[in-house]
This record gives structure tokens, C-alpha cells and sequence, in this order.
């Protein structure tokens, strides 16, 4: 069960509970306005649902309000920021204001960000660095609590679900925006099945026997099964690649044994980000891309397909139903939303 709550309005509430519990004014406008536009895009796995998670760590001192990305080491393109276990999406968005300003400078920039919390949907860096006109690939691994994902041929969690993600402007048009997990699917869209009752589909889970099976309490609330990786040892390869780009290069840390008993999220991120032009002429790369988007966009449908999609694209349909017609959040997760509404003396106005 579902009920459609308009994006205002959730914003608002959101941005109360965080000022409740100790975040400043513009801190709690950053992270309620990154979780609703999750919502917004359809991922409500990075949505509003984390509230409770967020304010839990909060209130035990694992995330840290009030944090901003400390520079660590500085050589002109190559940045090293500590997150210091602050506000992912502050720190997240501060890591790319210098990524940007570095990658104008210079050309490109690497910066490799270490011990932020949760940084939220990833795609919401991707999307600021091509607003400034810049291409940016992002690797992220995910510690601080047990693994969720088997590697390829095992059967028990031993990575996180480390995200990729890669944006392309594409001027005159909306960027690109590759930006997905390296499991089947995101642990947060089990979450949201089994708050809903809803089974998974088939391929994306096992037991703890290592057998297939599609019901997400294997892995809500404890993880007794695994996550599977996409595409077999292809999605396990790039998955354990992002555990080492992002958490070995920026020395946060990568999954091992004994890495996961902070009962916390903490994500690292390696963020390549480049200036076209730097590269050559800017007019002639979009022109490029265009072509080869226009191109795959031509394909005949496969049967029982309605289009050919450019990735970004899906998010930004649901973003527009969303917008005009509100955001259904499930009963369960409003209930939990109101629960800590009450803990945090905040009135609940739907
Ligand atoms: P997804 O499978 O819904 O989408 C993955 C990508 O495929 C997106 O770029 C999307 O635009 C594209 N896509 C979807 N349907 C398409 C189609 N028909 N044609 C062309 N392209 C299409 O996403 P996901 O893997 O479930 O990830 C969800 C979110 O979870 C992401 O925003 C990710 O950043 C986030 N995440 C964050 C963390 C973290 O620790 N911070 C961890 C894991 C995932």
C-alpha cells in the first residue's frame, strides 16, 4: 500500500526531522531535498525511507552533523577529501563544487573522497558536473555494515553494492546519466518489496544455501542471503573494482573481514571529472554524441518494448509524473517517518 504525498511537502517535513535532530538550517534543506529528488527519479531506495536510518546514526553519533569535505591532500588536479563521517549529500556536492572548479582549471580532475556518509543517489554528482558541462565517472564502495552482495562463484556477502555511475553532457539536450548498482538491484528496492509484500524477481537473490529464491526477507531486515551481482562475473569484476577505486585509492577503506561493525553507511568515491574542450573541440565531441545517441535511439522496438532509452531518460519520466501527480511512499514507511516525528517532538501534516 501506497499513498501519493506531493514533493513540497515531504521536503518540508523532511527538512523539519533533521533540524530536530541537530542539523542546521541549510544542512537538513540539502539532505531532505537530495532524498526527495531520489524519490522524484523513482529510486525510493535512496529516498525518504533512509530517514530513520539517518536519524538513528545521528542520534548514536556514527554521522556526524555539521561536516564539511576537508581537503587532505591538494595537487592542483588530484584532490584527497576526508568526509569526516558528515552529511554525504553536503559533502558529496562540496567534493564536486572543487572537482569542477579543478577540472575547469586543469582540464581534469581526480578526486578521491574518503569516510562520507551514505552519499545518497549517486547520479545527483554526475548531474551537477554536467550542468557545469563537464563529463565525470564516479566509483563508490560501500562500508561500515555488512556486505549485501556474493561475489561471483561464492555464496555469503562479501561486497557492498558499489555503485557506478557516469554523466555526459549533451548540450541542447539532457545529460547522460549512467547510474547503477553492481548488484541486480539496489539493497534499499528490497526493502521497499518487502515493506510492500511484494517478491522480487527471479535471478537477483539466494539463500543462505546459496540458492535462488525471490523473497527479500533472505536480506530485510538481517542479510541471511545474498544479493546477486548483475551480469554474472561481469558486474562482480566492476563491483570489486569500485571497492578498490574508491575505498583503497582514498584509503577509506575497502570490504574485508572485521571492515563492517560500525552498524553505519559509509561510502568512498573516486570521481574522475573532465572538460571536453580540454580535449579538443567542444562543438565536434557533442556533435559525436549526438550522432551515436540518435543512432541507437533509431532501432526498430523488440517486441513488447515501447522505446529505446538513453539512460538518465527513465528517471526523468518519473520525475515529471511524480511532480504533477505526488510520490507514492508506502504506508510502512510513512508510519516509520511518523514514529520518528513523534520521537523528535515534529508535528506530521499528512
Ligand atoms: P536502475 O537499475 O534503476 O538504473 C540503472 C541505470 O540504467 C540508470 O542510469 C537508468 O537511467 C538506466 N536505465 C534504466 N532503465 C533503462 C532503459 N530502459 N533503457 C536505458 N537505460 C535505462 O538503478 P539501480 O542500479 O537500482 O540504482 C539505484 C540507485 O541506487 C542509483 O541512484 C545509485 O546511485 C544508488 N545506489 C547508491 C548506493 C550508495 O551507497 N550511495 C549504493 C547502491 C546504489
Amino acid at each position: 500500500m501506497t499513498r501519493r504525498i506531493e514533493a513540497p511537502a515531504l521536503t518540508e517535513f523532511v527538512t523539519a526531522l533533521f533540524r530536530a535532530v541537530g542539523c542546521a538550517g541549510a544542512e537538513a534543506a540539502t539532505i531532505a531535498h537530495h532524498l526527495v529528488a531520489a524519490n522524484l527519479m523513482g529510486h525510493d531506495s535512496h529516498g525518504v525511507g533512509l530517514v530513520t536510518e539517518y536519524v538513528r546514526s545521528i542520534r548514536a553519533g556514527r554521522f556526524q552533523v555539521g561536516r564539511h569535505a576537508r581537503v587532505v591532500t591538494d595537487r592542483g588536479p588530484i584532490l584527497v577529501i576526508d568526509g569526516q563521517r558528515g552529511a554525504g549529500q553536503i559533502i558529496g556536492t562540496e567534493a564536486m563544487d572543487l572537482a569542477i572548479a579543478r577540472a575547469r582549471a586543469h582540464g581534469v580532475a581526480v578526486v578521491a573522497l574518503r569516510q562520507s556518509h551514505h552519499l545518497g543517489r549517486i547520479g545527483a554528482y554526475a548531474e551537477q558536473c554536467a550542468e557545469a558541462g563537464l563529463v565525470s565517472l564516479h566509483a563508490v564502495n560501500v562500508i561500515g555494515h555488512r556486505p549485501l552482495v556474493a561475489p561471483f562463484g561464492g555464496r555469503d556477502v562479501r561486497l557492498g553494492t558499489n555503485p557506478f555511475c557516469a554523466g555526459v553532457p549533451c548540450p541542447g539536450q539532457p545529460p547522460l546519466i549512467l547510474d547503477m548498482a553492481t548488484s541486480c538491484i539496489a539493497y534499499g528496492k528490497l526493502r521497499v518489496a518487502f515493506y510492500e509484500g511484494r517478491r522480487v524477481e527471479p535471478g537477483v537473490l539466494i539463500d543462505r544455501d546459496g540458492r535462488p529464491t525471490d523473497d527479500p526477507a533472505v536480506m530485510v531486515p538481517d542479510a541471511i542471503g545474498a544479493l546477486l551481482p548483475f551480469g554474472g562475473h561481469k558486474g562482480y569484476g566492476l563491483g570489486l573494482l569500485c571497492d578498490i577505486l574508491a575505498g583503497a585509492l582514498s584509503e577509506g577503506g575497502t570490504n574485508h573481514a572485521g571492515a563492517f561493525d560500525d552498524d553505519m553507511i559509509i561510502n568512498n568515491m573516486l570521481s574522475i571529472v573532465l572538460d571536453p574542450a580540454a580535449l579538443g573541440d567542444s562543438t565536434a565531441i557533442a556533435d559525436h554524441v549526438e550522432r551515436v545517441i540518435d543512432w541507437v535511439k533509431a532501432s526498430p522496438l523488440a517486441p513488447g518494448s515501447k522505446a529505446v532509452l538513453i539512460a538518465g531518460e527513465p528517471e526523468r519520466a518519473r520525475r515529471a509524473e511524480r511532480l504533477a501527480h505526488g510520490i507514492p511512499i508506502a504506508e510502512r514507511t510513512l508510519d516509520e517517518l511518523a514514529e520518528v516525528a513523534r520521537s523528535l517532538g515534529v508535528a506530521t501534516p499528512f
